[in-house]
């Protein structure tokens, strides 16, 4: 009998998991060939998330825990998920029922029967977003497309059910800067696409506000495409060209006409143009430097306080 492991990052989610853990035993119950395991890896979450893991785990045993010992953020849940799966098979879900759990068996069927390595999912609509947010989702993706090799789907959720030779060359992508959408695409193998309507949460709140979004976007350009630095070069150069430019035109002037000094307005807008766009590009690079900065201190993903899986 195969077994599929379930990794359900929770943060602040005491309202959610009784329903997500409702909704996937119906699931369950319709895929009787299989046997499950929910890892529920709780991320530092203030409410009482645990308690009500907890519960779950102590009547029911196949739910297992990971309790950090504080807020490491989604990619880092994802990642000890992961770690900790046993399943010949292993699907990421939002606690929020946002990821329907019901699409599963017929992701396991194209992994089944058509030898797909992992069947992700992407919704089309962004119904119940606010809608700058998802104009500034579908910039993001148009942008980072443009700059970076590795496919990054627009609208693609973390939702993907995947084989063990696909989560174990994921393991081998042991970066402390973890951008999923980006890791996904980067290790290849042949995936599957599903798409569906967006659904909005059950309960609780969305942990993800603007500037979050914002940061993780950088996170993403910066993780998986090195060309901002190549464009504060090219921006380098092309002032360079300018100014040389204006240099002969000013020259030229002087001889020719005799020109007496002029313009210190045009001057000082010059300087404050240049030091800006000098200072954009310090920062591009600086961005580079902290990230390699944080791998290269190479400190573990997540700290795990307490779990109820036995590792050998
Ligand atoms: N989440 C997490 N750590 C965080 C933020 C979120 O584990 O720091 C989990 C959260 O509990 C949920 C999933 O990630 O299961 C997606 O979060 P959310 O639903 O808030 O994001 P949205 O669906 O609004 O993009
Ligand atoms: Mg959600």
């Amino acid at each position: 009998m195969k077994k599929i492991s379930v990794i359900v990052p929770c943060y602040n989610e005491q309202e959610a998991v009784p329903f997500f853990y409702e909704e996937m035993v119906r699931v369950e119950k319709s895929m009787q060939n299989y046997s499950f395991e929910l890892i529920f890896v709780n991320d530092g979450s203030k409410d009482n998330t645990i308690n009500v893991v907890r519960e779950l785990a102590a009547k029911d045993e196949q739910v297992k825990f990971i309790d950090f010992s504080r807020n490491f953020g989604k990619e880092a849940a994802i990642y000890a998920g992961l770690s900790n799966a046993t399943g010949d098979y292993v699907v990421m879900m939002d606690a929020d029922l946002q990821d329907p759990p019901a699409l599963l068996p017929e992701m396991v069927r194209y992994i089944e029967e058509e030898g797909y390595d992992s069947v992700a999912t992407r919704r089309v609509t962004r119904k119940g977003e606010p809608p700058i947010r998802s104009f500034f989702a579908r910039c993001f993706y148009k942008l980072i497309n443009k700059m970076s090799k590795t496919e990054i789907v627009d609208g693609a959720r973390d939702y993907r059910l995947m084989t063990r030779r696909f989560v174990n060359s994921l393991l081998e992508l042991s970066e402390y800067n973890r951008f999923s959408k980006g890791l996904f695409g980067w290790v290849g193998y042949k995936t599957k696409w599903l798409e569906f309507e967006n659904v909005e949460r059950v309960a609780g709140e969305t942990k993800w506000s603007f500037w979050k979004l914002f940061l993780y976007s950088i996170e993403g350009i910066v993780g998986f495409s090195t060309a901002p630095l190549a464009f504060s070069a090219v921006v380098g150069i092309v002032f360079c060209i300018v100014a040389f430019l204006f240099i002969c035109v000013i020259v030229v002037k002087t001889l020719v006409f005799g020109d007496p000094v002029s313009g210190w307005p045009s001057m000082v807008c010059t300087s404050l143009l240049v030091g800006g766009i000098q200072l954009f590009c310090i920062g591009i690079l600086g961005e580079y430097l902290a990230k390699t900065y944080l791998e290269v201190k190479k400190r573990p993903i997540y700290i795990c306080k307490d779990t109820n899986i036995d590792k050998e």
